[in-house]
């Protein structure tokens, strides 16, 4: 059994250039930590690269009604731009602490 995120590269690309696009503040650290620096490669080498955090854990797809740890990794809402950095704090404490998504938060946050 594959990876489930990278079981459809193509989709997965489609997704990281529309991030890349939208260009987006880190999810996780709602951008404290600077910018995401779009052009890196997406390693350790570059803490503040980017990858794609999926707000709800692909693990736990069962629990969030998904049909597949597949569908989880694919579903566009499940999806924020993150730095390398933050998504590897993010899996080391297993996700407890509630995340917000870029996207929601961007529509909430209405004082500006
Ligand atoms: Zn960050």
């Amino acid at each position: 059994m594959g990876n489930p995120r990278y079981a459809n590269g193509a989709l997965r690309r489609k997704y990281r250039a529309r991030f890349r696009a939208m260009g987006c503040p880190c999810g996780i650290c709602q951008g404290r930590l600077g910018p995401i620096h779009y052009d890196e490669p997406s390693d350790a080498q570059h803490p503040l690269s980017f990858v794609i955090d999926e707000i709800r854990p692909v693990s736990r797809w069962r629990e969030f009604g998904y049909d597949s740890p597949r569908a989880a990794a694919e579903d566009w809402s499940n999806l924020q731009p993150a730095h390398y950095w933050c998504n590897a704090q993010k899996s080391n404490h297993t996700g407890d602490a509630p995340v917000v998504s870029v996207k929601n938060h961007f529509i909430r946050d209405g004082r500006w």
